[in-house]
């Protein structure tokens, strides 16, 4: 899978990690225990054909959102071998998810629930 290439020199910033196989494989099971259905493949193509990329990504967050791990969101990449569409997910949650997974326990805490009694969407 991998040719001995060599990378650019200029290595992007926002790539630090390799994945073991391990690792890599953990999230394909991951990914296909979550996929609606085993042949749910590529939004663009719908080829069950993707891949996990051996390298983990962080992208530099603005603000706090729903994101574990601080102002760093650190990611995992699919690719589809058909049309080349790139998938991102962000590693700590689906580690985290696999965590409670295995421990048949719900992931907390979740988000504060909107206050019942309709909702507000501003204007
Ligand atoms: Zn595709």
């Amino acid at each position: 899978m991998t040719d001995d290439a060599e990378p650019p020199s200029e290595q992007p910033q926002s790539s630090d990690v390799e994945l073991t196989a391990e690792e890599a494989s953990k999230y394909v099971d991951f990914i296909n225990r979550k996929a609606i259905s085993p042949t749910d493949g590529c939004p663009v193509c719908g080829s069950p054909q993707n891949f996990v990329v051996e390298y983990a990504y962080k992208v530099e967050t603005i603000k706090e959102p729903f994101v574990m791990g601080g102002s760093a969101m650190p990611l995992f990449v699919t690719i589809c071998y058909n049309c080349s569409f790139v998938r991102l997910f962000n590693r700590n949650m689906a580690d985290a998810i696999i965590e409670a997974e295995l421990a048949a326990e719900p992931l907390l805490p979740l988000p504060e629930p909107a206050p019942s009694g309709g909702e507000t969407n501003g204007e």
